[in-house]
């Protein structure tokens, strides 16, 4: 059974747990990184991209980037607004949007703050004048309604103030920062003014909500335990000390703390916004300095790590599971709401890119391409009525559905993951750049006094082979750094210009090419993709999916327990589809960007 070996999980375990021990710990090197007195030659968290720094080639991801853009680009303004205008007693004109989004239904106005955010990164990615009048229109409106409602009616018996808020805090920002409105500032100010007779007096969990008064179970659902990463990132950038105060008010001390001490807060929690808090407590590492914070989030991610399914997906019908009782496995034929994909994968791509950066643990890079290739990739496009893609499907008789209620949280994520994508596929630092994904695209900055553009070109995770290309406005040294997954084992190699690197490409680490670049120089990683079994959880370990690279290959057609040596055999028959030949006859498999319609199963059980 050695091919059943879960390599990436038990890879992950060890080296994430290496790595907060070296940048956490007391007794490791570098303590200092926690330290105002840190020596220069302790690194500094890496630093991203800005939005516009990377250009993708034509494909899946950008495909994503402009269909949600169009369907933002055609909602009204006034069916935007109505929500708020009409809770807070002013003038709406408009039809109503539907599903979650209505002033009295199940989460009034909820997206409008992600939607802006996702409109100001789409600016910030192409510069598009229509999409900053939009973004122009939108900060107005909405000012223009605060200043009608200084007491914040909007918010009066509403069941997710905190929610509300801290997407609009998000929105605001980022219409500040990335849309290039000033304006928008002054909108976050009189926000958290209103917003601030609402909002409870500290991060409050469910079972606490739920000792309080409230109308209904809903009214105990908010989400005031993820106000601070957004409260952070407002101080961050506008440098007004109320947003710090307030990111420090809400810190979910009463989950974090467990978490750092190395306990298990998880089991039974809300899955995706308990695993958005952690981006609560990252952020608060890089504006407080305590290691206490940058523990909580190591550990909580790498519980939920855990407890993921091989996709990189977690949190079946939205919880947390206890660990150590099958408990996956169990979720596969009791739940087809087997991971809440793009609220998940956008908080998950949050996470693991401040970790990556502050850690350099390129297994944040494994568990970001596996989420994004086997989940959120294959979400269904939102479409202009609100049909959004919601829960990815694990049952045996799994289906790619839209979700029945119209906007519901995952049409206000989607659209901004969308355009996350190229602030998560390069780093860099003063040495050099980091490649985290493996996506067609161009990054250019600037080294020194030279301008460097790097290409890659691939078919990952289809191909193997990733070719780079560097042009340089005069021969320049710096470091070229890429992610070898875990999952590579002792397969992967470099050549530059055709001739091997000389570099050790090995699995779990960043391999360095540290060397003065010209113009032309190309360099080719080749990352072995070979089929592999991974157990749904290490309790059931006779029911497996099939994995290539970081791709899990989906069974289409009725479940049928299998003999592993069937699985293995799968040969490739066209670029994206894969052929097993079973007792019953020829089956297909394909990964989910590739699945239309059709039945699928993620797990096979073996014979
Ligand atoms: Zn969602």
């Amino acid at each position: 059974m050695s091919t059943l070996s879960p390599i990436d999980r038990r890879h992950f375990l060890r080296s994430s747990a290496l790595t907060a021990a070296a940048t956490v710990g007391s007794s490791l090197l570098p303590h200092s990184l926690f330290a105002s007195s840190a020596p220069a030659a302790v690194p500094t968290p890496l630093t991203p991209f800005d939005y516009n720094a990377v250009t993708f080639n034509p494909g899946i991801h950008d495909d994503q980037l402009h269909q949600t853009h169009s369907v933002l680009m055609n909602l009204a303004d006034d069916r935007l607004l109505k929500p708020f205008r009409v809770r807070s007693g002013q003038p709406a004109p408009g039809e109503d949007m539907g599903g979650w989004y209505d002033a009295y239904a199940f989460c009034p106005g909820h997206t409008f703050g992600q939607w802006l955010s996702a409109l100001s990164r789409y600016y910030a990615i192409t510069g598009d004048v229509a999409t900053k009048q939009k973004i122009s229109s939108l900060v107005q409106s909405f000012n223009a309604h605060q200043t009608s409602d200084p007491q914040g009616t909007f918010f009066r018996d509403n069941r997710f103030t905190g929610y509300i808020t801290e997407k609009l805090n998000c929105g605001l920002i980022d219409a500040y920062t990335y849309g290039q409105m000033p304006e928008a500032a002054e909108a976050l100010t009189l926000l958290t003014r209103r917003a601030a007779r609402y909002l409870p007096e500290k991060a409050l969990s469910r079972a606490e909500q739920s000792a309080r008064p409230h109308k209904d179970v809903t009214y105990t659902w908010d989400e005031t335990y993820t106000l601070s990463e957004n409260y952070f990132l407002a101080w961050q950038r506008t440098r007004d000390q109320r947003y710090h105060d307030l990111g420090v008010k809400y810190l979910y001390d009463g989950f974090f703390k467990p978490l750092a001490a190395g306990d298990n807060p998880l089991p039974g929690k809300h899955a995706y916004s308990h695993l958005n808090s952690l981006n609560s407590a990252a952020q608060a590492y890089l504006a407080l300095n305590d290691p206490t914070y940058l523990q909580a989030a190591v550990n909580g991610f790498e519980l939920i790590r855990q407890q993921s399914f091989a996709t990189g997906g977690w949190g079946p019908d939205e919880a947390f599971v206890v660990p150590g009782q099958g408990n996956l496995a169990r979720s596969l034929t009791k739940t087809h709401n087997s991971f809440e994909t793009p609220c998940g994968a956008y908080g998950e791509f949050k996470l693991t890119r401040t970790l990556l950066a502050i850690t350099r643990n390129p297994a944040y890079g494994d568990e970001m391409e596996r989420v994004m290739v086997n989940t959120i990739l294959g979400a269904r496009p939102l479409s202009q009525d609100g049909a959004s893609f919601y829960y990815s499907d694990y049952n045996p008789k799994g289906k790619r559905v839209y979700h029945p209620d119209l906007w519901p949280c995952c049409s206000g994520t989607i659209t901004q993951i969308a355009a996350d994508y190229r602030i998560s596929t390069y780093m860099h630092d003063p040495q050099g750049i980091y490649v985290n994904l493996y996506i067609p695209s161009t990054v250019r900055w600037q080294h020194g006094n030279a301008s460097i553009e790097l290409s890659q070109q691939s078919a990952f995770p289809l191909d193997e082979h990733i070719r780079f290309h560097v042009t340089a406005s005069q021969p320049t040294r710096f470091a070229l750094n890429l992610r070898i997954p875990a999952w590579a084992g002792d397969g992967a190699s470099i050549t530059i210009n055709g001739k091997p690197a000389g570099t050790p490409a090995k699995a779990g680490t960043f391999a360095t090419i540290d060397r003065t670049w010209s113009s032309n120089d190309r360099v080719e990683l080749t990352l072995p993709l070979t089929l592999r079994l991974q157990p749904v959880d290490p309790e059931t370990p006779k029911t497996v999916a099939l994995m290539r690279g970081p791709l899990v290959l989906f069974v289409l057609g009725d479940p049928q327990a299998l003999a592993e040596k069937t699985l293995l055999a799968a040969e490739r028959t066209s670029s994206a589809e894969w052929l097993i030949q079973t007792p019953t006859g020829d089956v297909h498999l394909r990964p989910f960007t590739n699945i239309q319609d059709q039945q699928y199963r993620t797990y096979t059980d073996l014979i």
